[in-house]
């Protein structure tokens, strides 16, 4: 046997990544690899994570089986079981970061518009506030959805909820004028 050191040539190296890659972690190395979850209860109540930061809208989203999904829709499929398509997952408190099971209730887009206009989050609260809108408007909100602005922020300005901007993004209304579906 020669002594002294191998080295490792790119080839080898190469070889040994692909194998490190192609290795399948078992569930448990997968959840002892995963970040942990840390929240902080605040006096409503709410469980409001801290240890991940949410997105434009404050929610926040995990990686399972290589996609991204909402933290507290996995909190709910574990405490209440199966989400029905097309189903949505609300929050009673309003706080898109909170993960307490019981401030969690299932609901389809029309009951969170509904929700959404009872508790004042909407400014008009009209059925249907995407008909207030001139087609002018959507031409300008087609226009800022484009350029990546927040749809939050899109429906504070034009006084409609973040429902009608979202329609708008996805076709569901106004798909006739330029563009369609943003
Ligand atoms: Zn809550």
């Amino acid at each position: 046997m020669p002594s002294g050191v191998y080295l490792r040539t790119e080839e080898h190296k190469q070889k040994l990544s692909k194998a490190r890659k192609g290795r399948k972690l078992s569930e448990e190395a997968k959840r002892r690899r995963r970040k942990p979850l840390q929240f902080i209860r605040n006096k409503n109540g709410c469980f409001i994570i801290t240890s991940h930061k949410g997105d434009k809208d404050g929610y926040i989203k995990l990686k399972r089986n290589h996609k991204k999904k909402l933290v507290h829709r996995l909190v709910y499929e574990k405490h209440f079981g199966f989400i029905p398509e097309g189903m949505l997952v609300c929050h009673k408190c309003d706080n898109p970061a909170c993960i307490n099971p019981k401030h969690l209730f299932l609901g389809t887009i029309a009951d969170n518009s509904a929700d959404m206009v009872q508790k004042g989050r909407s400014l008009r609260g009209e059925k249907n506030a995407a008909a207030k809108l001139k087609e002018s408007d959507v031409h300008k909100i087609k226009k800022m959805l484009k350029d990546k602005i927040s749809q939050v922020r899109i429906a504070k300005l034009f006084g409609v909820t973040k429902m009608n901007i979202n329609a708008i993004k996805m076709g569901r209304t106004w798909a006739w004028l330029e563009g369609g579906a943003v």
